[in-house]
């Protein structure tokens, strides 16, 4: 299957290379020319392996064995066999996504993408060594380094902003081993680490350099594809529950940061899954909230320091893919959108588009104290812990029932543990905060009962093994002297 850029439909890549190179020449993201037909009822009868197998093999048909990369990607990595375990929690369903090996929703993706990454190597014919970039506001970083450390013929390199994740999201990376892993802070924020990254792609374009760059962010189809599973998952897990019949639409209700998760969604809708509304969720930095609502995205506003660092992003790349699939597939008028949005920091789509995506999203947000309101009021009312990103999807997706009067089943991802971020957890539920971050994790444990998982307990006492820290101007050459 061909896939171009979201700014031109020449030169076209097959699916393999376009899991190989992350970004498309131009700097657009990859798309598929078209959705191929799916038997989505079909799919709806798979274990959570199958699904994935299913989908992935529609997405990415030019790389070849996908069942047995699903099986090495996931079978005994996950808590549980069903990798997402949908849950009852009040008059929603919470869709755990945090059962992976770093305890955050993006090990779904970077448990898959090595997997496919080294496929697609083989069906290329790559010769070169594969360095992959990643920029990470907290979870990206963790994931991917335990998705692809000692992987071979790879190497990875990890940015996140200095001071911008949380505590135990830092002592995660810092102290990931491997021999191919790289680790750095660089001075700014997520936006930088990743406009930082986008340019080191930029620069190395037809350079003669001793690898080839990759990425594992969700600009990688190969990564973004492997989420679609967990929408499908989900209404099967409601289906198998009787709390709807086969056909009834659903809403999903998404904490989004790079629009990558949320995309994954309407992804599953377009391969037939019966979505209903799928509802954008963000924390104070609402830059998608303005752009849903008025159809005008403005990132000329400061970034702000959450207690969900993971949505601290004003740059949101995969809502590229959304203008492209929205606007028709009108790669000139992406190519402008996105243009402009570098030249003046602004831009606003045509009204007829607005429309549309209207029909298709809600977008609301949700400050730290609405959030913290939150966890406290799930664990008071449901006995359900919930982490600070969770509970921003959870008042949003309050919001919408209220406002809207929808009464539709509501899916409201869970997309990290709350022992990620024990201090904020901690003290919105009442908990006294002393100590450093495990003693908080401790006193959380004590507190609710919720065991505290088994990486991150683990997590005390390793070694910090990557502890530089650089400006945002440095990163080429620091790419460039690995
Ligand atoms: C990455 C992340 C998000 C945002 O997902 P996007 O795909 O970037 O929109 C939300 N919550 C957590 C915990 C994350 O790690």
């Amino acid at each position: 299957m061909l896939y171009h850029s979201t700014r031109s439909s020449t030169p076209t890549a097959d699916s393999a290379q376009a899991v190989l190179a992350g970004l498309a020449p131009d700097g657009g993201l990859y798309m598929p020319e078209f959705i191929p037909g799916f038997d989505w009822r079909h799919c709806l009868t798979l274990d959570a392996q199958g699904m994935s197998c299913a989908i992935l093999s529609a997405l990415l048909p030019d790389i070849p064995n996908m069942k047995e990369l699903v099986s090495r990607a996931y079978t005994g990595r996950f808590q549980t066999e069903d990798l997402t375990p949908t849950v009852a929690v009040g008059n929603f369903s919470v869709l755990e996504l945090f059962r992976g090996p770093t305890s955050a929703f993006k090990d779904v993706a970077l448990s898959m993408l090595p997997q496919l990454l080294t496929a697609a190597m083989k069906q290329c014919g790559a010769e070169k060594e594969i360095m992959i970039l990643t920029a990470t506001s907290g979870d990206t970083g963790k994931a991917a380094l335990a998705g692809f450390a000692d992987v071979p013929g790879v190497k990875i390199c990890v940015f996140y902003p200095d001071g911008g994740v949380s505590r135990v999201q830092r002592t995660q990376m810092v102290t990931q081993e491997g021999e191919n892993v790289t680790v750095c802070a660089v001075r700014g924020n997520f936006d930088d680490a990743q406009t930082g990254v986008k340019n080191i792609f930029a620069a190395c374009q037809g350079r003669d350099l001793p690898f080839d760059l990759s990425s594992a962010n969700s600009i990688n189809i190969g990564r973004l594809a492997p989420q679609v599973m967990y929408y499908f998952k989900a209404y099967r897990d409601l289906l198998d529950a009787g709390s709807i019949r086969p056909g009834d639409p659903v809403n999903y209700c998404v904490p989004t940061g790079n629009f990558g998760d949320i995309l994954a969604g309407y992804l599953a809708k377009l391969l037939g899954l019966p979505v209903g509304m799928l509802i954008c969720a963000s924390n104070a930095n609402n830059v998608l909230t303005d752009f849903i609502r008025t159809g005008t995205y403005d990132r000329r506003r400061p970034l702000l320091k959450t207690t969900s660092p993971s949505m601290d992003i004003l740059v949101s790349s995969n809502l590229e893919r959304l203008l492209y699939l929205m606007s028709g597939c009108d790669t000139a008028l992406v190519g402008h959108l996105m243009e402009a949005l570098n030249r003046d920091g602004v831009y606003t789509v045509p009204q007829w588009m607005r429309t549309a995506i209207g029909k298709e999203f809600w977008a609301g947000f949700c400050d730290d104290e609405k959030a913290a309101a939150a966890i406290a009021r799930v664990w008071e009312k449901q006995h359900y812990l919930c982490d600070p990103h969770t509970a921003a999807a959870w008042a949003v997706a309050e919001d919408y029932v209220s406002q809207t009067g929808d009464t539709r089943p509501m899916v409201v991802l869970s997309t990290a543990s709350p022992y990620k971020f024990p201090a904020a957890v901690l003290s919105a539920i009442g908990g006294e905060l002393s100590g450093n971050e495990f003693d908080q994790m401790a006193h959380l444990e004590a507190l609710t009962g919720v065991p505290i998982p088994k990486n991150l307990a683990t997590l005390q006492g390793k070694p910090e093994r990557h502890t530089g820290v650089i400006e945002k101007e440095e990163m080429l050459n620091f790419v460039l002297g690995l």
